[in-house]
């Protein structure tokens, strides 16, 4: 199976994804992940990426439809992932669905994490990455700002430079501008599920799961 995890920035798109990819032992597929690894290694890719990421602009269709076609495996076909942060554009979705059919990879969802922007800039003005496993913090709920609870990384606590304020009301206006129509796109192609993205961590899963039961991915007794 697959998932599309798709939302607005902040909205819990990576947290959902790290938990249901250790549940189900799906492979989380982050394209945001996958482009800082590339800043955070000097690649060629990573040069180009890096002054688009700090803007908070996309990075151009033709290189991210690329990532993915390199990035899904014939092993992650086989045992199931989960795609964070992409698509984000219609192209991207059109791109994506023709390496479905090529593929001939069936039996997907998209889950849709809804929430307001006020909250979505409220939450990300106060979030912290991990530079090491890429997890995610709310400060107001960590007692260290420094090292990471979740791998043990020390001082590798950091503000990323396109949650500051200035760059995320750019990145809010093109999710509202670029990135929504994706939705109007897959409401005709494939089980569009939304869910209140505003509720605690275990909610959102607890209801994202719901939807994979309902859309019959995972057995109604797991
Ligand atoms: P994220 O971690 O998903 O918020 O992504 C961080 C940044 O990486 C975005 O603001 C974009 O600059 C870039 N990025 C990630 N995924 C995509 C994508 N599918 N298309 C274009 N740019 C992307």
């Amino acid at each position: 199976m697959f998932v599309i995890l798709f939302g607005a920035p902040g909205v819990g798109k990576g947290t959902q994804a790290k938990i249901l990819s250790t549940k189900f032992n799906l492979r989380h597929i982050s394209t945001g992940d996958i482009l800082r690894e590339a800043v955070k290694k000097g690649t060629v890719l990573g040069i180009k990426a890096s002054e688009i990421m700090k803007s908070g602009q996309l990075v151009p269709d033709d290189i991210m439809i690329g990532i993915i076609n390199e990035s899904i495996s014939d092993r992650d076909i086989e045992t199931g992932f989960i795609l964070d942060g992409f698509p984000r554009t219609v192209s991207q979705a059109e791109a994506l669905e023709s390496f479905f059919t090529e593929r001939n990879i069936t039996g997907g969802v998209i889950i849709v994490l809804e929430a307001n922007e006020d909250a979505l800039i409220q939450r990300i003005t106060h979030r912290v990455a991990c530079k090491e496993c890429n997890s995610i913090f709310n400060t107001d709920l960590l007692n260290d700002v420094n090292n990471c609870p979740e791998c043990g990384a020390v001082k590798s606590l950091y503000q990323r430079q396109d949650d500051k304020e200035e760059i995320i009301n750019n990145r809010m206006e093109i999710f509202r501008e670029t990135t929504l129509p994706v939705l109007s796109y897959y409401n005709e192609q494939r089980p569009v599920c939304k869910i209140n993205g505003l509720q605690t961590i275990e909610k959102v899963a607890e209801d994202i799961i719901t939807a994979l039961k309902d859309a019959k991915l995972i057995p109604a007794t797991v």
